[in-house]
């Protein structure tokens, strides 16, 4: 099953948005600002994070700049769930390193087909990596036994 962190601080918003994972059969964890997000991605390393960009203390845009220096969390997808849908804060959401963004209200189906796709791109990606013969660390011909 796949785990989804779920970070927002409006409870009404993530109500909803658990409703629509939950339907959807993915496992949801949730977090209600940027310090309890750090600690929950540690724990259970989701597969995906949804990350509201307003937050009490340590908003969306600072949680992700942790995430993405930290070598064990760097290639979890991440989609900003934002109130703003103006010019400027897409290209710094893009700029930041977010994978995708969705405005709120969330819209179901394409929050569903958001989550959906970079999930796929992300398997597509490992098992490129697992088949990739310069990114093997298999055992070596040369090695040395000690007599
Ligand atoms: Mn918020």
């Amino acid at each position: 099953m796949c785990t989804i962190l779920l970070v927002e601080d409006n409870l009404l918003i993530r109500e909803l948005v658990r409703e629509i994972l939950a339907i959807a059969r993915y496992e949801v964890v949730e977090a209600c600002d940027g310090n309890e997000a750090l600690r929950k991605v540690a724990e259970i390393e989701p597969q995906l994070v949804l990350l509201d960009i307003q937050l009490p203390g340590l908003d969306g845009y600072s949680v992700l700049r942790r995430l993405r220096s930290d070598p064990r969390f760097n290639k979890i997808p991440v989609i900003a769930l934002t109130a703003y849908a103006m010019q400027s804060d897409r290209q710094r959401i893009f700029e930041a390193g977010f994978d995708c963004y969705m405005t709120k209200p969330i819209d179901r189906a394409s929050l569903l087909e958001n989550i959906h796709s970079l999930l796929v791109s992300i398997r597509l990606a490992d098992a490129k990596r697992a088949t990739d013969p310069l990114s093997t660390t298999g055992p070596s011909s040369t090695t040395n036994h000690a007599s």
